[in-house]
């Protein structure tokens, strides 16, 4: 499954071309068109890499590499360096340790723009290639929670049962409440707006006995700003029942297993005629 340090910086990059296209070993540079404020880049930072031209399903996040050293100029790179950069009229990050998978998006680039953590604090997009944006480390939360549903992603599951599981998804996102909103959500809380279970009232520091499930919002596609009044309280027991019915026209019939699942299918190190000739890159 995807790990992250979270007390580094992310950043998101859209590549220009599949990076399989080259070998691993040439994968070294990110070109980079303009440079907005960016600190210091510090080695070890994780960049997420998004590819759209992905003719295998939806365009998404395809891997993560790290930085290796600092924003470079051309001009001060070897000559033979500039074999290993997508675009040498630009500047350089060096980067290393790339990890990437072949036809399967660790995140559809979809879901990623309809996370509360891509939008909460301003808007995040990349339009354009060979682009490199700051986003919060809350993001890469965001994928290790995802990565949990790779095993929906990783099966042969219908259109639909995927689009149910991307906006429960989503819809998980946009559920973390923090702790001070719960206190101030669950105030006048006496019951379940479904079954009716009555609880006394939370206190501070008890265990949380209601949760709040959000009504009636787009979840994926246009952001829908996130407002508490939508919210309801339920218990746990019917919060788990409404997030089924979500996925409610799950398909038993496609839930064969395709072959050679692994949730570490990530690829590190390759050999490049192979994928071309296998995945015509
Ligand atoms: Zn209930
Ligand atoms: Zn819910």
């Amino acid at each position: 499954m995807y790990s992250i340090d979270p007390t580094h910086n992310a950043y998101l990059y859209c590549l220009p071309e599949h990076p399989m296209k080259k070998d691993a070993s040439a994968f070294r540079y990110l070109s980079i068109k303009k440079v907005r404020k960016y600190n210091c880049f510090t080695i070890g930072e994780t960049i997420l890499l998004l590819y759209r031209k992905n003719k295998y399903g939806p365009s998404g996040i395809i891997g993560f590499c790290k930085v290796a050293g600092e924003l470079t100029k051309v001009s001060e790179l070897l000559e033979q360096e500039k074999d290993y950069c997508f675009n040498s009229s630009y500047l350089q990050l060096p980067v290393n340790e790339l990890q990437c998978c072949i036809s399967i998006n660790i995140m559809d680039e979809d879901v990623l723009y309809s996370l509360p953590s891509m939008n909460n604090y301003g808007k995040f997009r990349l339009y354009t290639e060979c682009n490199l944006i700051n986003i919060y480390t809350s993001v890469l939360f965001a994928l290790m929670n995802h990565s949990q549903f790779w095993f929906i992603w990783k099966t042969r599951r219908t259109e639909l049962e995927i689009q149910q599981y991307k906006q429960l998804f989503v819809h998980l996102e946009r559920e973390k409440i923090e702790y001070k909103r719960y206190l101030k959500l669950s105030k006048k809380v006496k019951c379940c707006q479904i079954c009716g279970i009555e609880h006394q009232e939370f206190t501070p520091y008890a265990l949380q006995f209601f949760e709040f499930h959000e009504m009636n919002v787009n979840l994926i596609g246009k952001y829908e700003k996130i407002n508490y009044n939508k919210f309801i309280p339920l218990c746990a027991n019917c919060h788990k029942i409404e997030h089924e019915q979500m996925v409610a026209q799950s398909s038993y019939d496609n839930r064969s297993f395709s072959s050679g699942f692994s949730p570490d299918r990530l690829l590190s190190g390759w050999n490049t005629e192979y994928f071309n000739k296998e995945f015509e890159l």
